[in-house]
């Protein structure tokens, strides 16, 4: 599921790629991932405007189109943006399409339509009436211990509410807690202040590594539990063996030696 470094990666390789050009034929192949606004007005609205700018909130990417006129992409479970050039035919799971010129496209594929595309007038506005809490990268210390310090549910759920921080999904929150050394079932309101610090900062640091490298697990440093997601892994830092178990319905990878309560 793409979580924060894996939309800024997909933003930040649109950015090189669709800035400045203009949108002529769009298509939409399955109008499910439609949402908010029907196929044919979201047709009449976009077609011949230019992209000119992305933005990213969370999990959350927006693409202005000109005044007052975003475009909005949630990408689900399964949701990916393409730039495609030179090929005009269907790819496998495509739900929209966005003709540019010289033979280029803007696609959105999604294989199980969990992902949710629509237009908003302004992106603040949008994570507003969404309830969307701070992005997990801009989200300030005062803020992230005024949102965490109270909270008597898991740490884990808590990380992964975007309601309080937007951003962090399943497999991020598991590296977090892990760099941090904190228990996933941890209860925020008993961690100590220096704690809650450790792991601020380790949002920042999981999330900052994770999009130097281009989302890419296989090329995450060693110290990551993300790189060996697999069941029986050994922690890279003490070499116990990685417990996998279901906490709140979410698989979960993580340290019972090095992770404390
Ligand atoms: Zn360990």
């Amino acid at each position: 599921m793409p979580e924060l470094p894996d939309v800024e990666v997909i933003k930040r390789n649109l950015e090189k790629q669709v800035l400045g050009k203009h949108i002529g034929e769009v298509v939409i192949d399955d109008s499910r991932v439609i949402e908010g606004v029907d196929a044919t007005t979201l047709i009449k609205t976009i077609s011949g405007k230019s992209i000119n700018s992305l933005q990213r909130h969370g999990k959350q990417l927006f693409i202005s189109l000109g005044r007052e006129l975003w475009l909005t992409v949630h990408f689900g479970m399964t949701g990916n943006l393409l730039y495609v050039k030179n090929n005009q035919e269907k790819i496998k799971y495509e739900k929209l399409s966005l003709f540019l010129t010289k033979q280029e496209r803007l696609v959105y594929l999604d294989q199980r339509i969990f992902g949710r595309i629509g237009l908003t007038s302004s992106p603040v506005d949008f994570v507003s009436s969404h309830d969307l809490g701070p992005d997990s990268l801009m989200v300030s210390w005062e803020q992230f211990h005024t949102i965490l310090h109270n909270q008597k549910g898991a740490i884990k759920v808590a990380l992964m509410d975007q309601k309080k921080i937007a951003g962090i999904g399943n497999v991020y929150a598991d590296e977090i807690l892990f760099q941090a050394k904190i228990n996933p079932l941890s209860i925020p309101s008993k961690l100590s202040e220096t704690r809650l610090h450790i792991l601020y900062d380790k949002t920042t640091l999981v999330l900052k590594t994770a999009i130097q490298h281009n989302a890419d697990r296989n090329s995450f440093p060693d110290t990551f539990i993300l790189k060996n997601r697999v069941k029986a892994s050994i922690c890279p830092r003490c070499g116990h063996e990685i417990s996998s178990e279901k906490i709140v319905g979410r698989t979960t990878f993580f340290c019972s030696n090095c992770q404390k309560m």
